[in-house]
């Protein structure tokens, strides 16, 4: 008789949830989500995430009560929740989405793993993304990713056998507040759940993605341009697999696009736009997995840098910040550093959760080089403000915009540059500093030439020595993308180009 618990962590949905699906089969089953306070007090938890989270589980209980099953909402360490659930129903059996998450959620899941060995419970986990568990190669990543992200979407079964005495009591209890839990309020967050997942992605591919990539690079355009749907990902709310085929499904409809595959090149003028955007944003999905699997091969680079050489080149790695660094950081974090565009775009930041890819890059871009500040808290800083934060994704940026990954051509953005490209009559700047060009605005915290010079002498230096050209082979060879090995020809070639590294708006290399 198996007796099993679906265990919801960063998968808040029911529709292509394989744990869910295989509980149907099982004599009796619960549905657990557990807020931890490993997670409510980790460094990176900002109440606008527990606000969502909580707007997440309302619907995702609803939705799963219609199939039969209870969820229970409890607060505590995940062992001791699962072990004094155990006391009330004794379950054989643990289900449950693979997470790549950061340090603490690591430990956490060793600590399940253990727990599930010593008192006979057997735990099961699936991928949701396109990360691979101990994957010893990134030969054939790509090609793996396709091949996981192109299998049917797992049926969302209906009728599942509620664990004896559950349904009734569980099915009328309150969810927690804000309050209870002990977080502050965080008004504004946005609308949350499966359904409004699926909201924004058929306000995206059914229309908004007609512009996405005229929209995308500026502040003044992108909140409205870009798909939006980074939240969902990180919360689970859609799968990548939804994502990536219904992308795809949208490419096939879109005008002009018959044949097998053809390049956008080829289409009429007038169809072109949509083929690009589609094509591009299809390719982002595959840079979030990309990105992750960054992460699931190597925890560290939460807190070090990717290049060893990179070590001791600012303060705050492997030694205490200066007392420069922390009134630097702080002016920084707080969106007054006298550099309009740099403070505009924090404090849109922190007012909304959301900043656009080119805009969080110049943001990083700045700390690292124009202040000279060690990435770790900076992005700290970020990982709160972000709703959408993945660990994967932000570690792993926060050290390409930094400098420290070893093998990434160093981007450096000027502010200056990008007010003129992306803000020309300085609308943005107006709407989140209006107190710009009066006495009250500050003084650049520093001289952003002088700063630079520095900068670019330290880093070039380094990346010039023996030590450091060794150590970008052994990097590239681990996290480094590369061609799928499929054949340079055709569609599977495309689809390879596809699946590497960022370019076009991320292209690399020059002065931004
Ligand atoms: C310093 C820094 C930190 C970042 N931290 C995060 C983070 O914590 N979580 C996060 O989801 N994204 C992060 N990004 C990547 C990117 O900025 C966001 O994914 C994007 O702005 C989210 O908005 P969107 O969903 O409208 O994106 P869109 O442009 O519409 O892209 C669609 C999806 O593609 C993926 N994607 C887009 N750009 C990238 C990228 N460069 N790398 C990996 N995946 C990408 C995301 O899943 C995104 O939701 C970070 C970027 C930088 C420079």
């Amino acid at each position: 008789m198996s007796r099993t618990v679906v265990w919801f962590k960063r998968d808040l949905r029911v529709a292509d949830h394989a744990p869910l699906a295989e509980a149907a089969r099982c004599d009796a089953a619960l549905a657990l989500f557990i807020i931890e306070p490993a997670w409510l007090d980790s460094p990176e938890c900002h109440p606008r995430h527990v606000a969502w989270l909580l707007k997440c589980l309302q619907p995702l209980r609803d939705e799963l009560a219609a199939r039969g099953l209870p969820l229970l909402v409890r607060t505590g360490d995940a062992v001791e929740v699962l072990a004094a659930l155990r006391r009330e129903f004794d379950f054989t059996h643990l289900f449950s989405h693979e997470e790549t998450g950061p340090g603490w959620s690591y430990e956490r899941d060793k600590a399940v793993a253990r727990w599930c060995r010593t008192h006979g419970v057997a735990w099961t986990e699936w991928p949701q993304t396109g990360v691979v568990r101990r994957l010893k190669d990134r030969r054939g990543w790509a090609a793996r990713w396709q091949q996981r992200m192109g299998a049917p979407c797992v049926p969302t079964p209906t009728g599942l056998c509620a664990a004896p005495g559950f349904a009734t009591s569980t099915l009328t209890s309150a969810l927690p507040t804000l309050q209870q839990l002990g977080v502050a309020p965080a008004p504004n967050t946005p609308a949350a759940g499966e359904a409004a997942g699926h909201a924004m992605l058929a306000s995206f591919l059914g229309g908004r993605a007609l512009g996405y990539r005229r929209n995308l690079s500026s502040p003044l355009t992108a909140q409205a341009g870009c798909s939006r749907l980074s939240e969902h990902l990180a919360f689970g709310t859609l799968s990548m697999r939804t994502l990536h085929q219904a992308t795809e499904a949208a490419i096939r409809r879109a005008p002009g696009s018959g044949g097998d595959d053809p390049s956008p090149a080829r289409l009429d003028p007038s169809h072109r736009e949509l083929a690009y955007a589609l094509r591009g944003f299809a390719g982002r999905l595959r840079w979030h997995c990309h990105f992750m699997q960054k992460l699931e091969d190597e925890p560290a680079i939460e807190w070090r840098n990717f290049a060893r050489t990179a070590d001791g080149l600012r303060s705050g790695d492997g030694s205490e910040l200066q007392a420069i660094d922390h009134a630097r950081l702080q002016a920084w974090c707080e969106g007054r550093t006298g550099f309009p565009m740099i403070d505009a775009c924090m404090r849109q930041l922190r007012a909304t959760g959301w900043l656009n890819f080119r805009m969080r890059a110049m943001l990083v871009s700045f700390a690292a080089y124009h202040l000279w500040l060690h990435w770790r808290e900076p992005g700290l800083f970020l990982a709160q403000q972000f709703l959408d934060f993945e660990p994967g994704i932000h570690w792993s940026q926060m050290q390409m915009q930094s400098g420290t990954t070893g093998i990434n051509t160093l981007r450096i953005y000027s502010p200056t540059k990008q007010a003129l490209d992306h803000d020309p009559q300085g609308e943005y700047v107006r709407r989140w500093v209006p107190e710009f060009g009066t006495p009250a605005y500050p003084q650049p915290i520093v001289e952003e030439r002088k700063a630079l010079a520095a900068a670019k002498e330290r880093l070039y230096g380094l990346r010039q020595t023996r030590e450091a050209r060794d150590e970008a082979g052994d990097i590239q060879q681990k996290h480094g993308s590369r061609k799928s090995g499929l054949p340079p020809s055709g569609k599977r070639a495309r689809q390879a180009r596809a699946t590497e590294a960022p370019s076009a708006d991320d292209a690399q290399g020059r002065l931004f």
